[in-house]
């Protein structure tokens, strides 16, 4: 049982989202926080009618759906939760075959946590932990779980989260993943439009979220080549109104149908966890959550006197990327201004002479 902890300043957890949601920007991020509050939320609002006195519980539980990209910045080990990668396994792998135990999953891919991801085995420990909040009357442990879980599961729906390309950088496609998820998801989706599949019990939780994560992993050849031929119809530019059209054309069923497969799978897990739970007694809810990690605690490190956060591997691999495009700019514009003084010289000579 953990103990409860002492509700923290909420004004700053207004305000961290309110970042969140104005856009700021965030290394490996995964949906916008837009869309991570619109999963949540939706997900409470999608629960059965038999559990209906839980519906309340979605409002309190909406913000915290992004929290766990901002505790990415001050909790090192919290990067790899947002993924999982399956094509970095043989082939012939059937990831629904892997171990539901963290430790045994691992032995047997003989892969670290960081470059496969863990997003699997954390929403499994969650489901667990939420379960047991609900059925020992520890509701807002219990919500801050279900909230926490409803991130990772959102991630898991996000193509780029389920494969080792996830960022382009296999095939010149650098940026991708901020385009699609957050620059273009954001402009083009529209959550007063979903229409979730009704929440359903599940008998196997980790083979289902398997499951789910073969599907989205299956999604992203696609995604990658919506992009190419995205950016052709824009003559080479990914910043331009053009790109982001075309590649809503080309992609935004899908953005559309995954989002609501989250929000349709995120509220079966709830369910389900009340119903392995026994179906205890729902008490009126919570007005907020707080915001440290419900992994270890730390808090979000936005307002605190800014020491660096300590660089996980996709921190330093996006910090080497804009490293090269800061060499390259660097060098043109070394280029720019020796060439404007050769000019300049050339064209004193031609006049002295
Ligand atoms: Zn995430």
């Amino acid at each position: 049982m953990r103990s409860r902890l002492s509700l923290p300043c909420f004004p700053l957890a207004w305000a961290a989202a309110a970042l969140l949601l104005a856009g700021l920007p965030l290394s490996a991020a995964a949906w916008s926080g837009l869309q991570h509050v619109q999963i949540n939320k939706a997900a409470g609002r999608n629960v059965p009618q038999e559990m209906g006195a839980f519906r309340p519980f979605s409002r309190a539980m909406a913000f915290p759906g992004i929290y766990p990209d901002l505790w990415k910045e001050a909790d090192d080990s919290e990067t790899p939760r947002h993924y999982f990668e399956p094509d970095r396994l043989p082939p012939q792998t059937d990831i629904r075959e892997l171990s539901p135990v963290l430790a045994d999953a691992f032995a047997q891919m003989g892969q670290t946590y960081e470059d496969i991801g863990i997003a699997p085995w954390t929403i499994t420990d969650l489901l667990s932990q939420m379960t047991e909040a609900m059925r020992t009357n520890d509701w807002l442990w219990a919500a801050r779980c279900g909230a926490t879980l409803g991130h990772y599961v959102a991630d898991l729906h996000m193509p780029l989260h389920c494969t080792r390309n996830y960022n382009g950088q296999e095939t010149w496609q650098v940026g991708i993943h901020e385009r699609i998820e957050t620059d273009m998801t954001k402009a083009f989706f529209r959550a007063n439009l979903m229409n979730p599949a009704p929440a359903a019990y599940i008998e196997n939780p980790f083979r289902e979220i398997m499951e789910w994560t073969a599907h989205s992993a299956s999604l992203a050849p696609g995604i990658l080549n919506a992009d190419t031929i995205a950016k052709r119809s824009a003559n080479g530019r990914v910043d331009t109104e053009r790109y982001y059209a075309k590649l809503w054309e080309l992609t935004g069923d899908t953005i559309n149908r995954q989002i609501e497969d989250a929000v349709s799978h995120l509220s079966s897990l709830w369910y389900t966890a009340w119903v392995d739970a026994g179906k205890p007694a729902i008490p009126a809810p919570f007005e907020e959550l707080p915001t440290p990690s419900v992994h270890s605690n730390v808090d979000i490190p936005l307002w605190e006197a800014e020491a660096p956060p300590a660089a996980s591997a996709r921190s330093r691999q996006n910090r080497t990327y804009k490293l090269i495009i800061w060499s390259v700019m660097g060098f043109f514009a070394f280029l720019a201004v020796a060439s404007a003084i050769h000019r300049g010289i050339q064209t004193r000579k031609a006049k002295e002479q």
